[in-house]
């Protein structure tokens, strides 16, 4: 049996042997008393590449965004977030759970938000209205099928935000897939964003962590939100060991997945039985079904051929390309999806 060639998402990744050895040979200590010197790398390394003051290595993007959420927003106040957004749907209700915050969502397009919804989107000094506290983008765009925006958009909503003097918080859980797509320099965004959330657990093939990275004062805030959350960890440098290959090693490459998803999509969008494929700008394929087939059945079919998709939807399925895939598992995946009868 050959091994599944595993599409759910590009979290399933393995470490490679390289990564592995980096874990093992790297130097760690009790970073509850900031001693681990492979964590206190990795963040310094994290946030030089944004041009950020600091950096805190978390477990989670979820850990990463919801302590960014509770720094930026108080009881009473609002996070300005587009309806699809991770923070909103796939973090279990946290803002509120974590923060009593509220949440103003817009209708973006594949994910993304402009200037002028933001603007229109700022509560009025009203005592009837939460403050609005936060405005948060994700990029690159989950739900919206790997969709990015590019910097001149990003300062746009930027400039609103300053104007109106309320934080810009980026859910950069695959912000590498978007620089490597536009070509843009990290350093760029730390003009923009007061603070910023990146997995090295997607795409970059960690085995876990994501950093949120920002001005020292606040990150220092932020290390003991997350004690407070049960994330104070101890010789976590192996994790981090991890984080720094990754990040040192992995990020060209996203080309590579991004190709093979493009190719994808194109081999799904001349099928019978898909209607629509979302365009293909990163590395997540997202398409939808003919009414009359029954995505169990699909995803079933895909199974039998050791091939793992996702729903996604009404009709929809996911498939993320990663850096366990290789060409031969391209060709197999290709070869599954033209023989399929509805
Ligand atoms: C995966 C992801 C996160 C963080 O997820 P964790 O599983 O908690 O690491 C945050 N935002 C987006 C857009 C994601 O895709």
């Amino acid at each position: 049996m050959n091994p599944l060639i595993d599409l759910r998402s590009d979290t399933v990744t393995k470490p490679s042997p390289a990564m592995l050895e980096a874990m093992f040979q790297t130097q760690v200590g009790d970073d509850v008393y900031s001693e681990d010197p492979t964590v206190n790398e990795l963040q310094a390394y994290g946030a030089s590449l944004f041009g950020m003051e600091a950096g805190l290595f978390c477990p989670s993007g979820t850990m990463t965004n919801q302590i960014a959420i509770k720094l930026h927003t108080q009881p009473l106040s609002e996070v300005i977030c587009e309806r699809t957004s991770h923070i909103y749907l796939y973090e279990v209700g946290g803002i509120a759970f974590n923060s009593a915050a509220s949440v103003h969502l817009i209708q973006g397009t594949r994910g993304k938000i402009t200037p002028q919804q933001v603007a229109d989107g700022i509560n009025p000094d009203n005592i009837h209205h939460p403050v609005t506290s936060l405005v948060s983008l994700e990029n690159t765009s989950n739900k919206g099928g790997g969709s990015y925006y590019t910097l001149p958009e990003i300062a746009a909503i930027s400039e609103v935000c300053r104007q109106n003097n309320i934080p810009l918080h980026l859910d950069g859980a695959r912000v590498f897939n978007a620089l490597v797509a536009t070509g843009e320099n990290p350093q760029e965004y730390s003009r923009y964003f007061n603070t910023i959330s990146v997995c090295l657990s997607k795409g970059l093939g960690a085995p876990v962590g994501s950093l949120l990275l920002g001005p020292k004062p606040l990150i220092e805030i932020a290390k003991r939100v997350r004690k407070a959350l049960g994330g104070g960890w101890r010789q976590a440098g192996f994790l981090a060991a991890a984080g720094l290959y990754a990040l040192k090693n992995n990020i060209q490459r996203l080309q590579i997945d991004h190709d093979r998803a493009a190719l994808l999509g194109k081999v799904l969008q001349e099928t019978s039985y898909v209607v629509e494929v979302l365009p293909v700008d990163t590395n997540i394929v997202i398409f939808t079904l003919a009414p009359e087939v029954n995505p169990n059945v699909f995803i079933s079919y895909l199974e039998g051929k050791g091939i793992l998709a996702s729903t996604f939807g009404p009709q929809q399925i996911r498939m993320v390309t990663h850096l366990d895939l290789t060409d031969a598992m391209i060709l197999e995946i290709i070869t599954a999806i033209q023989s399929f009868k509805d």
